[in-house]
């Protein structure tokens, strides 16, 4: 018997040896060559794009998908229809796309595809070119992709295109056709209908042939900076630019998108951050805004150096503020925000982007299935970067995130997160979960495994899963391992159910002879949660009691008073204090209001 358990033991320990080195993730990788020759006068561009496609899944590839976003900008296209049918549609959208004509619509024509030499087969469906492969790829090998296309740049509409409200000449985003992702859930050829992206993983060289009076940013390295200046160039070059056009090219490795925009009247400034990243900002030359955008440099560098130290180096050599788009976006090593805002907007607006550069351009979700990892993330984490930049310090910072979702969740019209971000039945609904819900997501964690275990979990969730494209699993796994408590439940219930948490004091008994008094507690949302109850003494007092929740199998460190733990499925739980009501003044639930309680009301009771 001795024997047989030694050698049990050791297949155990293989067991647990292998779990902990998993190798079983595995990713795309790509290698654009782009060479691009713009008419800035027709707003058209003429394309040649070289893509070689490493297949790392264990599957073969017999046919393969390229996004054509510009294509969503037409008439009768699936982001028109759907625009004009949602009940509450994006203002900046509404109905005008249903209104351009030939010479204003967007699009992304291919000329030609062939693949290692041989034309390979395909159709246009919409915003998505459907390809048979001439070879199918087998598993960990390459391919190479040459297509010839061309492109127009549509009106501005949402995100991309001319001729910006604020006047930028070229927003150009998601502008060339993009192979879609193909990961273990397989292909992801999302037409593009109103929002979020999920890119393959790889490097980008960009050679685009302008205007020489446009000045150009975005995503990667410029190449050739002493032929461009405007800028970029070397300290003391001097620069002629010769001919019409000038050729910019920019290198932008280990990213799943490229971005540019451009303008005859940048002004283009540049700062060397404490850690040395090259921060670029590039806006209009409108004396109304010229002393915000340079303002808004130093807080720039503030919250570079906030989300560095609570996130995770940002591992690129540059990162650049470009006014353009419709909003703020998100793009590899820049963003595009509109300009013309108060201080503290432009500031918040960059917040936003900036922290988007970890929390989908280097921890790259789907963001079509999981938005609310991106944008959740996001918000939590720039409302504390925009405080710190802003010296703020509130005791409750989330509070307008609490309560959208609280707004969302007595709506009516909450959908499950794990619903893809453009099924949702309002874009209002979208927001609110994504965004709010989202954010909520990540604070009520901190209440649930305490702020430290909060800061550790997202720190390693960077190391592990940067520059991959990660799950909610792979978050909540690290948050287990990190804190030792039993998870799944909490991204079960908040994530994939629209479950409320409602906990309430129903009543207070007071024993005198007992010198006891109960506190009867009530769940009454289905979702539960460990509970935190705060006592209030007659001499002003405070005593912290904590109710674990039994399913967590855990108890937080330094919560106060333990009591005996709450198994879910118990509606009702008897609170036992060891004291008469005549010294104390109040009970509540959760004073910190960081668990996401949807009716407060029966969180208090005052005793006198
Ligand atoms: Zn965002």
């Amino acid at each position: 018997m001795l024997r047989y358990f030694f050698s049990l033991n050791l297949f155990i320990f293989s067991l647990v040896a292998f779990a902990q080195n998993d190798t079983s993730y595995w990713q795309q990788h790509v290698e654009y060559t782009m060479n691009i020759d713009f008419d800035v006068k027709k707003y058209q561009y003429d394309g040649e794009q070289e893509l070689v496609y490493t297949n790392n899944s264990p599957d073969t590839l017999y046919k393969a998908y390229y996004h054509l976003y510009f294509n969503a900008f037409q008439p009768g296209s699936e982001m028109d229809v759907r625009s004009r049918t949602i009940k509450d549609p994006d203002s900046r959208v509404g109905d005008r796309i249903s209104k351009l004509s030939e010479d204003e619509i967007g699009f992304i024509k291919v000329k030609s595809l062939m693949q290692d030499g041989e034309n390979a087969s395909y159709q246009v469906k919409g915003t998505v070119l459907e390809v048979r492969l001439a070879n199918p790829i087998l598993p960990g090998n390459s391919t190479t992709f040459d297509m010839k296309f061309e492109g127009q740049v549509p009106v501005q509409i949402r995100r991309s295109g001319r001729n910006s409200a604020e006047g930028v000449a070229l927003s150009m985003t998601q502008w060339y056709p993009k192979l879609a992702e193909y990961d273990f859930e397989g292909w992801h050829a999302d037409p593009y209908i109103g929002r979020e992206f999920h890119g393959v993983w790889g490097n980008f060289d960009v050679k685009i042939k302008i205007d020489k009076n446009y000045i150009l940013g975005g995503s990667g390295y410029l190449q050739n900076p002493n032929e461009i200046g405007y800028g970029y160039e070397d300290e003391g070059v001097k620069v002629k630019r010769k001919g019409r056009k000038l050729t910019w090219h920019f290198i932008a490795p280990d990213v799943h998108d490229f971005t540019w925009a451009a303008d005859p009247e940048y002004i283009h400034d540049k700062r060397t951050a404490y850690d040395g990243t090259t921060l670029h900002f590039l806006y209009k030359d409108n004396p109304d805004i010229k002393e915000n955008w340079v303002n808004l440099q130093d807080k720039t560098e503030g919250l570079l150096k906030y989300f560095n130290k609570h996130i995770g180096q940002y591992p690129y050599k540059q990162y650049s503020v470009i006014q353009g788009g419709d909003g703020g976006m998100e793009y590899a090593m820049s963003t595009l925000i509109t300009g013309e805002r108060s201080f503290g907007s432009l500031v918040g607006v960059t917040a936003h982007e900036l922290a988007h550069a970890w929390f989908q351009h280097l921890l790259a979700t789907n963001e079509s299935k999981h938005e609310w990892m991106d944008e959740g993330f996001t918000s939590y984490i720039s409302t504390l970067a925009e405080n710190a930049v802003f010296e703020k310090d509130p005791d409750f910072p989330h509070q307008r995130s609490y309560n959208s979702y609280i707004g969302l969740a007595n709506s009516g019209f909450e959908h499950p997160q794990t619903t893809h971000a453009d099924r949702y039945k309002y874009n209002a609904a979208y927001g609110a979960s994504a965004y709010s819900k989202g954010a909520v997501f990540l604070s009520q964690l901190g209440y649930l495994i305490g702020e430290d275990n909060l800061q550790k979990t997202i720190h390693r969730y960077y190391d592990e899963w940067k520059f991959k494209h990660p799950t909610p699993n792979d978050f909540i796994r690290i948050a287990e391992k990190v804190s030792d408590a039993e998870l799944s439940w909490y991204l079960n219930d908040w994530t994939r159910t629209t479950n409320q948490i409602d906990y309430a004091i129903t009543s207070v008994q007071n024993d005198v002879t007992q010198n006891t008094i109960i506190v009867n507690l009530e769940r009454k949302g289905l979702m539960p949660m460990p509970l935190e109850v705060e006592v209030t003494y007659e001499d002003g007092s405070t005593q912290m009691i904590y109710i674990p929740l039994r399913m967590m199998r855990w108890t937080k460190p330094n919560p106060g008073v333990v009591e005996e733990d709450w198994p879910w499925a118990f509606p009702t739980y008897k609170l036992e204090l060891p004291v008469t009501n005549f010294a104390i003044t109040k009970i509540e639930i959760d004073p910190s209001q960081f668990m996401a309680d949807v009716d407060r009301t029966n969180n208090v009771k005052v005793l006198k």
